[in-house]
């Protein structure tokens, strides 16, 4: 079946904070998936229904070059969407989250719809090291969408990308 819309939507954050994590558990729960490997850079797909029209999420995921900051303006290009994430349980990956604010500024579209995902949810009872308060905070502050999620449980983590989809595609 055609869809209607392919929405690009690119996943940064520091490294090991559950980026790719993220988009399996998102893109595994049901219906496709594809994937795609070129020159260090990947991506994978997912049709769901938003409003009545199929529409097909293109999620890219940096393949290790969060470490060196090399992330480059193609990988923004065309985006319409951006999961921002960091780790509940390591403060430095929540701080480093306003220079990648910068990065998204610097080189992805002006329109572009940001989600703030702080991820590993699961282990904030134990290890907590970001109020969710703070984060929501932040967020505002800055125009992004927030929620905390799980990859390893899959709490909230349907919930996150579909609202990010809706909202690109209340813009379109
Ligand atoms: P990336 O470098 O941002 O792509 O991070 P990965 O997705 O490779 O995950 C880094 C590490 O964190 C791995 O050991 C994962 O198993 C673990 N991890 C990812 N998401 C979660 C989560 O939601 N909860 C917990 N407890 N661990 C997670
Ligand atoms: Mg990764």
């Amino acid at each position: 079946m055609e869809e209607d819309y392919v929405f690009k939507i690119v996943v940064i954050g520091d490294s090991a904070v559950g980026k790719t994590q993220l988009l399996g558990r998102f893109t595994r729960d049901e219906f496709f998936l594809d994937s795609k490997s070129t020159i260090g850079i990947e991506f994978q797909t997912r049709t769901v229904d938003i409003a009545r029209r199929r529409v097909k999420a293109q999620i890219w995921d940096t393949a290790g070059q969060e470490r060196y900051r090399a992330v480059t303006s193609a990988y923004y290009r065309g985006a319409l969407g951006a999961m921002l994430v960091y780790d509940v349980t390591r403060r430095h990956t929540f701080e480093h989250a306003a220079r990648w604010v910068d990065e998204l500024r610097a080189h992805a579209d002006k329109s572009i719809v940001v989600m703030l995902i702080g991820n590993k949810a699961d282990l904030a009872a134990a290890g907590r090291a970001v109020p969710a308060d703070e984060a929501a905070a932040f967020a505002e502050e800055q125009g992004l969408f927030f929620s905390e999620a799980s990859a390893l449980s899959g709490e909230n983590v349907e919930r996150a990308f579909l609202r990010l989809l809706e909202e690109i595609h209340a813009n379109v």
